[in-house]
Parts: structure tokens; sequence; C-alpha cells
């Protein structure tokens, strides 16, 4: 391992949290309504780094969509997206690979977009709430975070642009990120965005090979 490699893994301890945004069945697994490209490569890379962060102390959350069947999040009721991470539906399940060692966080529940792990936004009345996740965080003990899973260009951009607003060093798993491109290029735009925000993007070579999607 070269210096350079080293220095950029981030050092995991007790005030550090790995969060894991979002790696359900329906953006994880090819028959999922909203597969993310390649999506399902991410979760061995996060089972390994789930391993490294509870070895070294430090605390794993995972993030959770759960709408309901019908929410103005959904093309069929006035948004944008196919009908996923419905409650109780195979689709919203965490993937079955994936080690569950912490506290799952779930968001949208009453209908809000849910993008970021932090906050709800009300997709009519722009009125945004609170998800349990910076209460978690803050009594854990937690000063820093390192946020890995799916997809880069909504839901990973939303949990580390709110993190970063809450003034938490922020490092993204560079290589256990996949983006959706609904445009394409937004993948890209969304890491840099996220870099000007302050975080720091770590693609580590043990993590495998890119997938350029
Ligand atoms: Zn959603």
């Amino acid at each position: 391992m070269s210096i350079l490699e080293s220095t950029a893994m981030p050092a995991y301890d007790a005030t550090t949290a790995l969060i894991v945004v979002d790696v359900q069945n329906d953006f994880a697994d090819p028959r999922g309504s909203l597969h993310v490209q390649t999506g399902e490569q991410v979760v061995p890379l996060i089972n390994e780094e789930i391993a490294r962060a509870l070895a070294a102390g430090a605390r794993v959350f995972y993030t959770q969509d759960w709408h309901p069947e019908s929410t103005p999040h959904f093309a069929k009721d006035g948004g944008t997206w196919p009908v996923h991470g419905v409650q109780e539906t195979w689709g919203a399940e965490l993937h079955p690979d994936l080690v569950v060692g912490g506290p799952v966080v779930r968001k949208g529940s009453n209908g809000e977009d849910g993008y970021s792990g932090f906050s709800m936004r009300d997709p009519v009345s722009g009125e945004t709430v609170p998800t349990p996740l910076g209460d978690l965080l803050g009594e854990a003990g937690v000063t820093t975070l390192v946020v890995c899973g799916l997809a880069t260009d909504y839901c990973v951009k939303a949990t580390v642009l709110d993190g970063r607003d809450r003034g938490y060093p922020v490092t993204v798993l560079g290589n256990a990120i996949r983006a959706v491109n609904l445009a394409p290029g937004d993948g890209d735009r969304a890491v840099e965005e996220m870099f000007a925000s302050g975080a720091l993007l770590e693609s580590r070579a043990a993590l495998g090979p890119e997938s350029g999607g």
C-alpha cells in the first residue's frame, strides 16, 4: 500500500460513523424497480467497509427509503420516480447480502421525498423535518462521517451535503457509490458538488475497479 492510499483512508474510531445509504432491493438488485446500474457491486465493498468500521469501534448507521404506496415523490402521483421503496415490500428491504450492524433510519414514511438521511422535505408544502439520524449521531458521540451507498446523485449527495451543513467532516467512499444518471453526467456533477462542499472523496484501490457508470 502506498503512503498516499494509507493517508487517504478514513481512520475509523469511536467518534466516526459509517453511513450506508439506501442499499435496498429496489436500487441494488437488478430486479428492483429503480435499479441503479451496477448498484449490486457496492454490496460486498460496503460489507468490507462495515467490518473495518466495527472492528475499529466506529458506529454504522443505515438509511432506508420507506415510502407509502402513494406519494408526490412517485411519477404516478405527479412526481419524478417509478414506485420504489414502498413500506413492507421486498423492494424496500435492505439487500439480503448487506451486513446490518447498526440502526436503520427510515425516511419518506409520511410521503416526504426523503433524499437525505438527515431530513425529509414535503414535496407539496416544501416543509423540511429531521429524521432521527442527527439525534442518533449526537447520542453516539459521533463527530466524523464516512458515507457510501446509493445513489450518488440523489440520496448520497443529499446526505453528504446535509452532513456538511451540520458541520461534520465527511469522507465519501468513491468506489462504493453508484449514480442514477437520469441525465448523463449527473453522477460526476454530484461528486463535484460534494467535493465543493468540503467533503473528501476517497477511492480506495482495495475496493476494486470503478464501474465508470
Ligand atoms: Zn425515494
